[in-house]
């Protein structure tokens, strides 16, 4: 019993040596030293051995077992360390390898008309003023000379937060803030965000972007207001454009005017999208009024002004021919990226 444990051993050992995967040698475990195991049928004879021979056998049978055990474990750990190091090469990265392709993004078309605009009034020596858009309700409307009963007051056409603070509902609140703040003579356009209490459809937003612009010195004129407007407008629309003022009514302003230019797409002809009138509506301007400049500390008597204030999305709209405003603010790539 003793050679036949022996030559078991030898067996075992050899097999767990030539064995090239753990699920091998987990089944060499079995085979061996499972329940059914052939040493552990050896063992179960034990009880038939005499006295003497029973713990000799039984020693012999320990050493085999251990043997065998120890060296499955030590077979394990090798074969897992085969095995990570083939992971390891496997995983090597191959710096030649083609990259993925990275996609850069771009300007928002309002963002490019912002830039387009800003640059045009820079270039007559604009600077650029900013502002809060939570505004308050001085800087909104009283300001601004708004009547108290001036309907855009109302709680349905202004985002209140409370009584005395709003979302601006235009950019002319930064037209208040620089007159306060600032010296004179004031050259200066305002672009940013304007929010009222809008449904949204094809030409409303509840949230939009105007460029103000204003100027305030001596001797300020509506020629003047007139001649920057018309440059403008050339640069912006091509050097064919035409304006054409329409007098209008705006509570800041007086004289004030409705700005139309040719249509830049037949070129005053008549088009589908100029309905057909060759002119489009593009901004409202005029002159600042002497209330506004004396709520603001500055003397009308001496000094003079004009605004002009435009929404620039229904100018990216026109520009780049979108008939919806809402594809500006949808933010899908696929239609931002025709820009
Ligand atoms: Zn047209």
């Amino acid at each position: 019993m003793q050679e036949k444990l022996l030559n078991l051993k030898e067996i075992a050992l050899k097999e767990i040596k030539d064995t090239l995967s753990i699920e091998d040698v987990e089944n060499i475990r079995v085979k061996y030293l499972g329940k059914k195991g052939e040493i552990t049928a050896i063992l179960k004879e034990m009880g038939k051995l005499s006295n003497e021979e029973r713990p000799i056998i039984g020693k012999v049978a320990n050493e085999v077992r251990e043997a065998i055990e120890s060296e499955i474990t030590s077979k394990k750990e090798e074969l897992k360390n085969i095995e990570k190091q083939r992971k390891l090469l496997e995983e090597v990265i191959d710096v030649t390898m083609p990259s993925k392709k990275v996609r850069v993004g771009k300007k928002h078309p309002i963002s490019q008309i912002i830039d387009e605009i800003s640059e045009i009034f820079m270039g007559m020596g604009f600077s650029i003023a900013e502002g809060p858009e939570v505004e308050t309700v001085h800087n909104n409307f009283d300001a601004l000379n708004a009547p108290k009963d001036h309907p855009s007051r109302d709680m349905s056409d202004t985002f209140y937060i409370n009584s005395e603070l709003l979302l601006r509902t235009q950019t002319s609140p930064v037209q208040i803030r620089t007159m306060k703040n600032q010296e004179l003579p004031i050259k200066i356009i305002s672009p940013g965000r304007c929010f009222r209490f809008d449904a949204p459809d094809a030409t409303h937003s509840p949230m939009f972007h105007q460029i103000e612009g204003l100027v305030v010195g001596k001797d300020v004129t509506m020629a003047q207001l007139k001649g920057t407007l018309n440059m403008f407008v050339k640069k912006l629309f091509g050097e064919e454009t035409k304006t054409k003022f329409r007098p209008h009514n705006f509570p800041f302003t007086e004289p004030s005017a409705e700005v139309d230019v040719t249509c830049f797409k037949c070129n005053g002809e008549g088009c589908p999208m100029c309905k057909g009138e060759g002119w489009i509506e593009i901004l409202g301007a005029g002159m600042v009024h002497p209330n506004v400049l004396r709520n603001c500390g500055i003397d009308p008597e001496v000094y003079s002004g004009f605004a002009f204030g435009m929404g620039v999305d229904r100018i990216t709209m026109l520009k780049y021919e979108i008939d919806d405003i809402r594809l500006l603010f949808e933010n899908d790539v696929r239609f931002l990226k025709q820009f």
